[in-house]
């Protein structure tokens, strides 16, 4: 170690994982494919595992002055679930590690487990393990999830080629919107503590935020209907990020239309109300953990009716860059914000 000393916001957290990944030499055969994707890859005989883990702090990721433990424990679960659909996947089992200080009870447990246990059994995945320690500063959660899927059923970030259609699932924006909403109301109850939350009329956009679903309902259908996509990730930095990665991964550009994303009416109501642009919570909000997906345009007939999949652009050559064209028909060039905790 020299005495050197870089800040990690000088990389960016994308820029340190990859700076990190420089150093890791893959020794297993069985390690299909290592850091880079929604889940890592293993080899498991006539079919792959997936494996993937977050990490959920309090104070960064969630605050328990309104975000209740049961919907924590099922969003802890599905934003890892999140991960297994990125990849195609289906997935099996679940560990479960946390750090709680003293201020929790063996009740506040039971609440954060009853959240657990209703998305495990949600997903059909098993609790196998896990760890519990101390803590010194709030509750910390990490899960980790294994998906299985067959051999060349898998989509990875790289895959996407020229011509192939974007797409995306459900609506965006939602979970920021949601985030503001409750931010607001806690400020509010800070300030005064006789006033009641005002969240009648925010129930869609703050359950975005507070109980996000993993779009496995998407992954099963499009196994059904014998759609493989060429390449896939889950939203939850931002679509713009997540674009950038699949460009980045797949040596592609993108051209996405700004009239085919898709928003909720109570979100764009509320992004208004909130003085925030509802194309900028498209675009940049997180946590909305739908799915990012581009197809072959053989595939299109297939999913063309599908209510819930949204068809926003095409892949192009990468020199012709990442755009957006925007509702009155100016080409602009995506930025990817997406969501920095550094
Ligand atoms: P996602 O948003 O899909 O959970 P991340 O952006 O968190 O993905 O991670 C991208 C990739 O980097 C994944 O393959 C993940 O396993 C890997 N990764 C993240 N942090 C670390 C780390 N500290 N050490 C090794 N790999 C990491
Ligand atoms: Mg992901």
């Amino acid at each position: 170690m020299s005495d050197k000393r870089t800040e990690i916001g000088e990389i960016g957290e994308f820029g340190l994982i990859d700076h990190l990944n420089e150093s890791i030499i893959i020794k297993n055969s069985s390690t299909v494919f290592g850091i880079g994707d929604d889940a890592a890859v293993i080899d498991s005989g006539d079919h792959v595992k997936v494996v993937t883990t977050d990490l959920l702090l309090e104070g960064v990721h969630f605050d328990l002055s309104y975000a209740p433990l049961p919907h924590l424990g099922f969003k802890a679960v599905a934003v890892n679930v999140s991960d297994v659909a990125a990849m195609n996947a289906i997935p099996k089992q679940i560990t479960v590690s946390i750090a709680l200080s003293n201020r929790f009870s063996v009740e506040a447990v039971e609440a954060l487990y009853s959240g657990i246990n209703a998305a495990a059994e949600h997903y059909g995945v098993d609790v196998i393990g896990g760890d519990t320690t101390a803590s010194r500063s709030g509750l910390v959660i990490s899960i980790t999830a294994i998906g299985e899927a067959k051999k060349g059923q898998l989509s990875f970030r790289s895959g996407a080629k020229v011509n192939d259609i974007v797409c995306v699932t459900g609506d965006l924006g939602g979970a920021l919107v949601g985030l503001q909403i409750l931010e607001r109301e806690k400020q509010v109850y800070l300030a005064n503590p006789e006033m009641t939350p005002e969240l009648d009329g925010f129930q869609y956009v703050t359950g975005r935020q507070l109980r996000p679903e993993a779009r496995m309902d998407i992954i099963h259908e499009m196994r059904e209907m014998e759609v493989v996509p060429t390449s896939m990730i889950d939203v939850s930095d931002g679509l713009a990020s997540e674009l950038f990665h699949i460009c980045k991964a797949s040596g592609v550009g993108v051209t996405i239309y700004e009239d085919k994303l898709p928003i909720d009416k109570q979100t764009f109501d509320t992004a208004v109300e909130l003085n925030l642009d509802p194309i900028t919570c498209v675009l940049n909000g997180g946590e909305d953990y739908e799915l990012l997906l581009t197809i072959d345009q053989k595939d299109f007939s297939k999913l063309e009716k599908h209510p819930d999949i949204h068809f926003i652009g095409h892949v192009t050559k990468a020199e012709d860059g990442k755009l957006m064209v925007t509702k009155s028909g100016t080409v602009v060039s995506l930025k990817a914000q997406g969501w920095k905790h550094f």
